[in-house]
């Protein structure tokens, strides 16, 4: 029986696993583990790669958007207009500010913040707006930051499952006042623990996150501000650098997974050539609003200077998302649901007092969405695994109608 887990990083060790160990060895033999010419090291590699003035390493991605958001001098009673369909620390990092978070819906095809509904829920409270790259595809930047220009709000990109994605040719984390990254482990780009990084264009903002990120001190031992600890340590920076080398012939792998899968399903009768099924929906690039287009071909952009890295492949299961779930799971293959709770509905957020119903296209989103494998690493057998068994569930499922 062919196994097919969500991600074995086994594969990407072992074919880089030398290389690793000399890294992890010099680190060693230097024994300089916080920050130092390692983490200095990486921050150029990561500015060339992102195309950004500034990078800094950071401790961590949730440390990355706390920091950006520190840097900004967010203050209690601030708000910050984002998504409520992300991983959790893109609002927890507001709330930990003691800001408060004003969702606004997504694109139901992108799963990305809607530039269209940004611009209803600007106060005088409204300091930054703060767009996820979801899924490894930017948001509609340019909206964006035209509505952030005209109202003078920071953008701060949660670019932490999007670093080497494009728009319109330009990087993720190099569009708006400031890009967070995650290294952590399941990321395109993983350490081998957590990790994380800033980058800016801005001299001033890439002053402010490198004092804030080591207490506020500037020099050593003077604090103009209470920042806290958010370094990367050596042993992180030496094995992203070695990974930062191969990311690209990894983001081809992905690409190359996620046009074979969508071949696969359509051949398979599950979607036609504009994604859409019956009981599917397969997810689509988009450069803008009102453009959405499926990758067919593994090395072909559909949007020229629109690039998709696919830290994840998304589907959309019209219906039964959770009993095909229990009928992948049964049959070993992993899947996973990002994300089932929207943020508006989470328990910790009550007191900000969002209903059930706002939010129609996240809450659609989490009841819907389905992430199947999609790692470099995969055979095209398991791809096909993968899709074979997707379609015999709704074969049997069709039954039961
Ligand atoms: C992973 C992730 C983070 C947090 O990164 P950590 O390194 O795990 O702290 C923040 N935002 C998004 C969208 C993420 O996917």
């Amino acid at each position: 029986m062919i196994t097919v887990p969500l991600l074995d990083l086994k594969p990407q060790y072992a074919s880089i696993k030398e290389e690793i160990q000399a890294a992890i060895s010099r680190v060693c033999d230097s024994q300089y583990f916080i920050m130092g010419p390692e983490v200095s090291e990486l921050e150029s590699e990561l500015a060339v790669y992102c195309q950004t003035k500034f990078a800094l390493g950071v401790s961590s991605g949730t440390d990355a958007l706390i920091l950006a958001l520190m840097a900004i001098n967010l203050k209690p009673g601030d708000e910050v207009i984002t998504t409520p369909y992300t991983f959790f620390a893109t609002a927890g990092s507001v709330a930990r500010l003691g800001a408060t978070a004003v969702f606004a819906d997504v694109d139901p095809k992108t799963y990305n913040l809607d530039p269209a509904q940004i611009e209803t829920r600007i106060t005088p409270k409204t300091k930054a707006i703060m767009p996820v790259h979801l899924y490894g595809q930017c948001a509609d930047m340019d909206p964006i930051m035209e509505i952030a220009r005209r109202h003078n709000l920071y953008v701060i990109e949660d670019a932490a499952q999007a670093i080497g994605s494009e728009y319109k040719g330009r990087r993720a984390g190099s569009i708006g006042h400031i890009g967070c990254f995650s290294f952590f482990p399941s990321k395109n780009l993983g350490a081998f623990g957590d990790g994380g990084a800033v980058t800016t264009n801005d001299p001033h903002l890439a002053e402010q996150l490198r004092i804030l990120r080591v207490h506020g001190a500037e020099p050593k031992y003077y604090h103009k501000f209470v920042g806290g600890n958010f370094r990367l340590d050596a042993l992180q920076a030496a094995v992203i650098r070695v990974k930062l080398k191969h990311l690209d012939n990894w983001t081809a792998g992905r690409q190359h997974n996620a046009a074979r899968y969508n071949q696969l399903f359509i051949e398979a009768g599950l979607a036609d050539m504009s994604g859409e099924g019956s009981s599917l929906v397969l997810p689509c690039e988009s450069r803008e609003s009102g453009q959405y287009a499926l990758r067919t071909e593994a090395a072909v952009d559909p949007f020229p200077g629109h690039r998709h890295i696919y830290n994840q492949y998304v589907i959309r299961v019209n219906r039964q998302r959770d009993e095909l779930r229990a009928f992948l799971t049964e049959r070993k293959i992993g899947t996973e649901i990002y994300y089932p709770v929207s943020l508006h509905q989470q328990e910790c957020f009550a007191e900000w007092g969002y209903q059930t119903g706002a939010y129609p296209h996240s809450e659609h989103a989490a009841a819907h969405t389905l992430a199947v494998p999609i790692y470099p690493e995969l055979s095209d057998e398991q791809l096909q695994t993968v899709v074979q068994t997707i379609a015999e569930f709704f074969k049997q499922d069709l039954k039961g109608f």
